[in-house]
């Protein structure tokens, strides 16, 4: 149905004007009180917050000295996923920056010297302010080489250049290797042979004392996801 608008003149009360800047008052003092002394928020994150001396569910987080937990679905800001080298795992080939809504993601290649084949990123910047934290610069990687894994919120930055990462702030965390990485198939100008022998024994896409994904991946977990619904469903069962 088509909004109406009420285009009618206004009545006398309204022409004074002072009887509803007092209604407004009056509505914004509801519920100002409201909030400050009654409960409102049914949230449990909310809920679950120490409260103050007046006995308000809604408590203000001092954000960024106090920091509420994130659920186990939150995955947090990229990073760069390092090779066993310290390198990173990104060959340059723009398929996150393709795949970006939010054309946030700009990359600047370069050739490995001595390389026929391999690129490297000479430049990775990702502006996080116009990020919409979709995840589809993750799943375009055909290398596993950026993750948002980190379980991090961006941090407060007074202006916005603070929010632009660069390789620098990127490329962190765990070392990531497969097997059938091509630069520990292929002998590369760039390792040694003996260290690529101990890259080969040593590959893998999780850490070496991980024993689950959740040890992976902080941020996201099947199983924390799983047993936080059993749990729900417990409790609703309990009811
Ligand atoms: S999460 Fe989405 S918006 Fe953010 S950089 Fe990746 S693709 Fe772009
Ligand atoms: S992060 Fe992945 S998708 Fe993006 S340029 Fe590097 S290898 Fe390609």
């Amino acid at each position: 149905m088509a909004y109406q608008l009420d285009n009618r003149p206004l009545d006398l009360r309204e022409r004074f004007y002072f009887p509803e800047v007092i209604r407004g008052i009056g509505t914004l003092a509801g519920h100002f009180l409201k909030n400050l002394f009654f409960s409102r928020d049914a949230n449990p994150d909310i809920l679950a917050r120490p409260r103050g001396f007046a006995r308000s569910d809604n408590v203000t987080l001092q954000y960024p000295e106090e920091k509420a937990p994130y659920p186990p679905g939150y995955r947090g800001l990229h990073r760069l996923v390092p090779r066993q080298d310290g390198s990173p795992r990104c060959v340059a080939c723009y398929m996150c920056a393709t795949a970006c809504p939010a054309q946030c993601i700009y990359i600047e290649a370069g050739e490995v010297a001595g390389d026929p084949i391999e690129k490297y990123p000479v430049k990775f910047v990702i502006d996080e302010l116009r990020c919409v934290v979709c995840g589809f610069c993750v799943e375009a990687c055909p290398k596993d080489a950026i993750r948002m894994d980190t379980g991090e919120h961006a941090p407060p930055s007074l202006e916005r250049s603070g929010q632009l990462q660069d390789i620098k702030a990127l490329l962190r965390g765990p070392a990531v290797s497969y097997l059938s990485d091509p630069w520990l198939r292929r002998p590369s100008p760039s390792i040694p042979a003996d260290q690529l022998a101990a890259m080969k024994a040593t590959a893998r896409p999780y850490h070496a004392d991980a024993d689950d994904e959740y040890a992976s991946t902080p941020g996201f977990s099947v199983r924390a996801l799983a047993a936080e619904a059993r749990e729900r469903a417990a409790r609703a069962g309990a009811k």
